[in-house]
């Protein structure tokens, strides 16, 4: 059974004072999703958020990590960092991260490895920028990303990875694919999944959309079948919305 997820990536976002207001007014909600509702506070504040969420139903989840253990990498955070501060799932590839930080398909299947050897689950971001779209060249260009960085791995890896489809167009933009483009594209990655490792694979895997996700447009954009679910911005900076979107299904 897929699960369905809705994940708040806050970004760089909320100093620690903020990160406990918002976490308050998350708590304070009382519709519980029958998501998974998960949140990605910046790495200062993730042992904050972690006791502060700790017996809710609401996970705290890391940004961004390195794939060595440790060393000399200045700035850097490592797996097991990660996990000392109660944290089991991590985003990696988001396109900020590839953009502003030169992250490359070889750099991400590196941190993949070192996320799954340190047990940790992952949600896998990918998605075509604008020009792509408009030349045709999406499905190529998201079939590269995942073939790139996930397909070295065997089937049972895909126990612990979500994969994350955000057209870079549609994030922070106000503009969303259409529930039209979203599920042809999760059924093309589903194709993508089977191709290489079988339909239970394909089938079990989540997939979750991301781009402009807001209360108005969530219900439409989830009902569609190959939709799991939403990785979200802007819209999970603020706990009613965030909550509306994570009750959208
Ligand atoms: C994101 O950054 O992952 C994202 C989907 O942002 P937004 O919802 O603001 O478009």
């Amino acid at each position: 059974m897929r699960k369905q997820i809705v994940a708040g990536n806050w970004k760089m976002n909320n100093d620690l004072a903020q990160t406990e207001a918002l976490i308050t007014e998350l708590k304070k909600q009382t519709k519980t999703s029958n998501a998974a509702v998960m949140v990605a506070p910046t790495f200062t504040n993730l042992w904050q958020a972690y006791q502060s969420l700790k017996g809710s139903n609401i996970e705290v989840i890391a940004q961004n990590m390195h794939f060595a253990k440790n060393g000399a990498y200045t700035g850097e955070v490592s797996a097991s960092m990660l996990k000392s501060v109660g944290v089991n799932t991590v985003i990696l590839g988001h396109s900020e991260r590839r953009e502003y930080f030169n992250e490359t398909d070889d750099m991400l299947a590196k941190k993949v490895d070192a996320a799954l050897e340190s047990g940790m689950n992952i949600i896998f971001c990918f998605g075509e920028v604008l020009e792509d779209r408009k030349s045709g060249n999406h499905e190529k260009v998201v079939e590269e990303q995942i073939k790139n960085a996930l397909f070295h791995l065997d089937s049972s890896s895909f126990f612990n990875i979500v994969l994350a489809y955000e057209p870079v167009w549609a994030i922070g933009t106000g503009e969303t694919a259409t529930p039209e483009q979203a599920q042809d594209m999760h059924a093309f990655i589903r194709k993508t999944l089977a191709n290489k490792y079988g339909a239970n694979v394909a089938e079990t895997v989540s997939i979750l959309y991301g781009g402009s996700v807001k209360p108005n447009n969530a219900q439409e954009i989830f009902s569609k079948p190959d939709v799991d679910g939403g990785l979200i911005g802007g819209a999970s900076l603020n706990a009613e919305d965030f909550f509306a979107i994570a009750n959208a299904f």
